[in-house]
């Protein structure tokens, strides 16, 4: 099955009460772990990548990678880009052939916010593409990104939030945070609130740090995406770093990189697990 459009994927979750997982990729190997675990779960998944990490290939090499994997695949992928920060990353994605995209304009006061958020939904209209964006501002580190601030979600801004910009998907600041080293508390009522008043599907960022028992219970409050970066990158990281350990002259590069996507792969099959409660399969 080729790339697919936001919108379809966002249906196809829709109709199967799933949780999507939205993976964080950079290269070849992590495209890789990311889609052997997405096929092998026949759960729909998004895969994204953030203007941070687009420096080392550019957003044409990531799209062509993606689609010459989903080709293959039987099971649903959306490529889409992570945090947007600006008009012309959105403009880039769109152009390279993404099925959606996120804008995040949670570092203006909330006017600025939705004007920002509604310039770049109507550029993606043009596209017919889904816009995801974020109210509030998500607290931790999102590579060089960090942002102090964890500034909760305002349900009483919700409904107008995403009148106003006609986004697709709300990215929802509870409690959640980027990166590893800060703990997590996810704050059920606010949630559960935020999903009462939300028109639109609700997206939960920085999953990496939060305990598994509550990533489970996601899929109850109207959240259809979570995203998970961090523990695929530490997964990558210390895979090269325990190869090296064991054996520090090895230069057999093919075999250190085989078991980075597998670790990665690992990681991403266990976090399907846990969104969407599947019976423990014994796959390797
Ligand atoms: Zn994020």
């Amino acid at each position: 099955m080729p790339l697919i459009n936001g919108f379809k994927l966002l249906d196809i979750i829709k109709e199967r009460h799933v949780c999507a997982g939205a993976y964080n990729t950079t290269d070849l190997i992590t495209t890789m772990g990311i889609l052997d675990a997405v096929e092998q779960s026949k759960v729909p998944a998004f895969i994204q990548i953030a203007p941070t990490n687009i420096p080392l290939s550019g957003y044409g090499y990531i799209y062509d990678m993606v689609k010459r994997y989903a080709d293959k695949m039987e099971t649903p992928v959306t490529l889409h880009l992570d945090h947007g920060k600006d008009f012309q990353n959105i403009k880039d994605a769109c152009q390279a052939g993404f099925g959606s995209v996120m804008t995040d304009n949670a570092q203006y006061d909330y006017d600025e916010n939705v004007k920002h958020t509604r310039q770049a939904v109507e550029f993606a209209e043009s596209y017919g593409i889904p816009v995801e964006a974020e109210l509030g501002a998500i607290a931790g580190k999102e590579d060089d990104y960090v942002n102090p601030d964890n500034k909760y979600t305002n349900p009483d801004q919700v409904l107008d939030f995403v009148k106003k910009t006609g986004v697709n998907l709300l990215a929802v600041a509870v409690g959640n945070v980027h990166g590893l080293n800060l703990d997590p508390n996810i704050n059920f009522d606010l949630l559960k609130k935020i999903q009462k008043i939300c028109p639109v599907p609700l997206v939960l960022h920085g999953a990496s740090g939060i305990p598994d028992e509550q990533i489970n219970q996601m899929v109850n409050y109207g959240v259809v995406k979570i995203n998970v970066a961090s523990d695929l990158r530490k997964a990558y990281i210390q895979t090269i770093g325990k190869d090296y350990e064991q054996e520090n002259n090895r230069f057999d590069l093919i075999n250190v990189t085989l078991d980075a996507r597998k670790a990665i792969k690992d990681v991403v099959y266990h976090k399907i697990n846990v969104m969407n409660k599947l019976a423990p399969v014994d796959i390797y």
